[in-house]
């Protein structure tokens, strides 16, 4: 079996006044992510891992964030459209991995909602997903909250 791996990375502030949407859910916290779409970080992460698996262009070629098409757009259709592109080169989704940074909002309460949100956008079983929150002590540019920073990986299969 032929098998690719991808990686992708994103980071969003996180502001007044947004809906807090991550991994396809929205979560209760006062701040959002800043963004010319929903700003979901998390899926932002994973269509750069699925694209750059597949040999596809990146996030920023295939939805550019001054097309006004992308304006507010609603991320999982982003994701589920890369998803499609990546099937078209035979290449399928085996397991994806998630790491979300954030002094925001908690993660562990929403995981498994989380993961079954991505698992059904992915079109995956839920346990090919996996999604962990780290607050990174204070340590960064995240310190206070300010910010969500995504790392995802995604293995792919041919067929
Ligand atoms: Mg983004």
């Amino acid at each position: 079996m032929k098998l690719r791996v991808g990686l992708g990375t994103d980071i969003h502030e996180l502001v007044e006044g947004r809906p807090c949407i991550l991994g396809g859910i929205e979560l209760p916290h006062p701040k959002g992510p800043r963004g010319h779409s929903d700003g979901d970080a998390v899926l932002h992460a994973l269509i750069d891992a699925i694209t750059g698996a597949a040999g596809l262009d990146d996030i920023g070629t295939l939805f550019p964030n001054d097309d006004p098409l992308w304006k507010d757009a609603d991320s999982k259709a982003l994701l589920v459209e890369a998803v499609a592109l990546a099937s078209k080169k035979g290449w399928y989704v085996e397991n994806a991995d998630v790491v979300i940074s954030t002094e925001g909002p908690k993660i562990k309460p929403h995981r498994a909602e989380m993961r079954a949100s991505i698992a059904r956008l992915l079109g995956v079983e839920t346990d090919a997903v996996n999604v962990k929150g780290k607050t990174l002590e204070g340590m960064t540019e995240l310190a206070g909250g300010r910010a969500v920073s995504v790392q995802a990986v995604c293995l792919m299969h041919h067929r």
